[in-house]
């Protein structure tokens, strides 16, 4: 009798007349264990990372990346969208200084200085230009003493708190010292300075230079570079003995806009296929390294989740949607593309989940939902308690780089919730490589992302939905 009944159940549920138990625990616990034993994620992060390396905006590894990822996609037999985004193309180019004159300089001495152009910074001369440096604390300091700056580099020499960053409030420390990096080159401008660098934003200090980007235009492309935290304390320190003089050349190039595409992948949903859950990360890196925890962590963390659900023959009620995002780090044009194209049915965009926080140890899952909705989450946290990431932490916004435009329209918008405490040590540096990628943790991020997205993508109440706010 019981077969026939399991007969039966199994035959109304392949002719779709009962919809298929979605968010139990069986299914949650199958996905979950899943992910734990697949080395997918791990295998697509060795091709982005090995196989291509840097994937700037406007490279040929930026293209290749693209090229990449689809093809795996179709080989899993998502349909895959390419849409298109102008992006900017700035290419590096030289990049050295030196002291030539302090106070007490011995006869003949000069010093290297380690540095790197911040993307969007201008060129010196090819031969250099030499003026003297001028050490600032904050923009308050550089206000201050807006006489001197006229003709100078100005360094801002702020340094990172790693303090902060290990006891899990790496962001706020990241976001103090990355101000400078974008605001400050431009205010340095204004001033009338000739150049402008800034500490590196970011932990151990092995006399890494860490890059990224700076607020420069067209009207105001000065020279302007991330020196390293010691070249910095350095500078400081003769600075209060005298006049520091330094010779630099950058001769990076901005030129014009490159043709580029986000990556979109879907495993189309069944009876409410026309809604979307986006699960992402972003495709381009920055060039000094090939961007594996920033962000190929979080494309082959996405990407993983349709193998999963693929090889388990789960289909979800809503589609569920890959974007390997092109341009988060120099100008956001591929978040920003797919902003404008779905903006007048923002309602269809369910949730979105961006991975862009490294594949530290995964806890669980930062939520930017409504007051109260993280009790619809329950189900979820119990499925990956057994993996230690059962944490689910309410914030009225996350501001994830790529998904901040369809999170000020309203759409629920989440992160997994991941330690952070190393992930400038090598973010935007020539160290971040493959090998500082824990394949056990990658694993465990991975099964996060994708019994999220199922969750999510079957979830019968609707999570709620903030109020759109001016973009
Ligand atoms: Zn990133």
């Amino acid at each position: 009798m019981k077969t026939v009944l399991t007969a039966l159940i199994s035959c109304m549920l392949s002719a779709g007349v009962l919809a298929a138990p979605a968010n139990d625990p069986a299914t949650l616990g199958k996905i979950r264990d899943a992910s734990m034993q697949s080395g997918y994620a791990y295998e697509r992060l060795a091709d982005l990372t090995d196989l291509i390396g840097p994937r700037l905006s406007g490279s040929a590894g930026a293209a290749a990346a693209v090229e990449q990822v689809a093809d795996a996609m179709r080989k899993l037999g998502a349909k895959v969208t390419l849409q298109p985004v102008k992006v900017p193309h700035w290419v590096r180019g030289v990049e050295t200084a030196e002291l030539v004159d302090y106070a007490k300089r011995p006869q003949g001495v000069t010093q290297r200085i380690v540095l790197t152009a911040l993307g969007g910074s201008g060129a010196t001369p090819a031969a250099g230009l030499t003026a003297q440096v001028i050490v600032v604390k904050d923009f308050t300091e550089l206000k201050a003493r807006a006489a001197e700056v006229k003709g100078r580099i100005v360094l801002f020499d702020v340094g990172f708190d790693q303090e902060m960053a290990d006891r899990g409030l790496a962001g706020p420390a990241y976001g103090h010292g990355s101000g400078f990096r974008v605001g400050g080159p431009k205010m340095a401008a204004a001033m009338g300075a000739v150049g402008a660098l800034v500490r590196s934003v970011g932990g151990a200090n092995f006399r890494l230079p860490h890059t990224g980007a700076t607020g420069l235009s067209d009207a105001d492309r000065i020279p302007a570079a991330a020196v390293t935290a010691e070249d910095a304390m350095l500078i400081d320190r003769l600075s209060k003995r005298g006049p520091v003089t330094m010779r630099l050349t950058l001769t990076p190039q901005n030129l014009p806009d490159a043709d580029s595409f986000n990556v979109i992948a879907d495993l189309p949903g069944t009876d409410k296929a026309d809604e979307i859950v986006i699960v992402s990360g972003h495709l381009d890196s920055w060039d000094l390294a090939t961007g594996a925890h920033d962000d190929a962590t979080g494309v082959a963390g996405a990407m993983a989740v349709l193998e999963t659900l693929k090889k388990l023959g789960l289909q979800p009620r809503r589609t569920i949607r890959m974007i390997a995002w092109m341009n988060e780090e120099n100008g956001g044009r591929g978040g920003q593309a797919y902003f404008e194209a779905n903006k007048n049915a923002l309602g269809k965009q369910i949730a979105a989940i961006e991975s862009d926080g490294g594949a530290g140890r995964t806890f669980g899952v930062l939520a930017g939902v409504m007051p109260g909705a993280e009790k619809l989450f329950v189900p979820l946290q119990e499925a990956l308690r057994p993996i230690g990431a059962s944490v689910v932490q309410r914030r009225d916004r996350i501001g994830a780089g790529d998904l901040h435009r369809l999170e000020t329209g309203g759409v629920p918008s989440f992160l997994p919730l991941v330690d952070m405490s190393s992930y400038f040590n090598y973010h935007h540096t020539a160290a971040d490589t493959l090998d500082k990628v824990d394949p056990d943790q990658l694993r465990r991020h991975a099964a996060v992302m994708a019994t999220l997205s199922w969750y999510l993508a079957n979830m019968d109440e609707p999570i709620g939905r903030a109020p759109a706010q001016g973009q």
